[in-house]
């Protein structure tokens, strides 16, 4: 299966494609026929195994569709302001031909920010969660041991039913599991 059989819409085939992939990873083969349907995903992925395009790809054929909605539709959870650039930039370059607006800490179709500072701005500045539909949890493992668990719970009960959640984690450890278990709904586990 290369990427050309996996039913992506043309601006997104064409973002690949400007990126230069011939080939998806195995996490990408993995995981995006999953996300593409709907399903809630929990995948073991490091840095390196093409892990952000896994989450970006499904998102960007997501949020293709004309929504009525006029807030975010997408949260992308990072670890570290440099994870939330890097990724960001990524976003663009890949969703370069989608018309998607991407923000870091909000605004624009999609939000990518680290968890303390998106809490601190969901008060301040009254970031409506309610529009979310699509939500990553990017180095999961990362996010915990810097202490965000708090943040991340309070984060998802703040949003909205019915939204898609996946989780990418270079380690599942038990405190990890059990938040997918609870704030996940009956999560796929990928792991290679
Ligand atoms: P990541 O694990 O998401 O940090 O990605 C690691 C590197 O692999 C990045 O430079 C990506 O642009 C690149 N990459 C992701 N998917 C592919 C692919 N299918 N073929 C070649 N390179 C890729």
């Amino acid at each position: 299966g290369g990427f050309q059989s996996m039913g992506l819409s043309y601006p997104v085939f064409k973002g690949i494609m400007k990126k230069g992939y011939k080939v998806p990873t195995p996490i990408q083969r993995k995981t995006i026929p999953l996300i593409l349907d709907g399903k809630d995903v929990v995948a073991m992925a490091r840095t390196g195994s093409g892990k952000t395009a896994c989450f970006l790809i499904p998102m960007f054929e997501r949020l293709k569709a004309r929504s009525a909605q006029t807030g975010a539709r997408a949260l992308i959870l990072s670890p570290t302001r440099e994870l939330a650039l890097q990724t960001m930039k990524f976003t663009k370059e890949l969703g370069k031909f989608t018309g998607l607006k991407t923000a870091l800490i909000l605004g624009g179709d999609k939000i990518i920010a680290t968890p303390g500072r998106l809490v601190h701005v969901a008060v301040e500045m009254n970031l409506k969660l309610q529009s979310v539909e699509y939500v990553v949890f990017d180095e999961a493992d990362r996010l915990f041991e810097m202490g965000f668990a708090e943040q991340l719970q309070e984060i998802i009960g703040r949003l909205p039913g019915g939204h898609q959640t996946v989780l990418f984690s270079a380690t599942l450890p038990k405190l990890l599991v059990e938040f997918a278990r609870a704030g996940l709904t009956e999560p796929v586990l990928i792991r290679l």
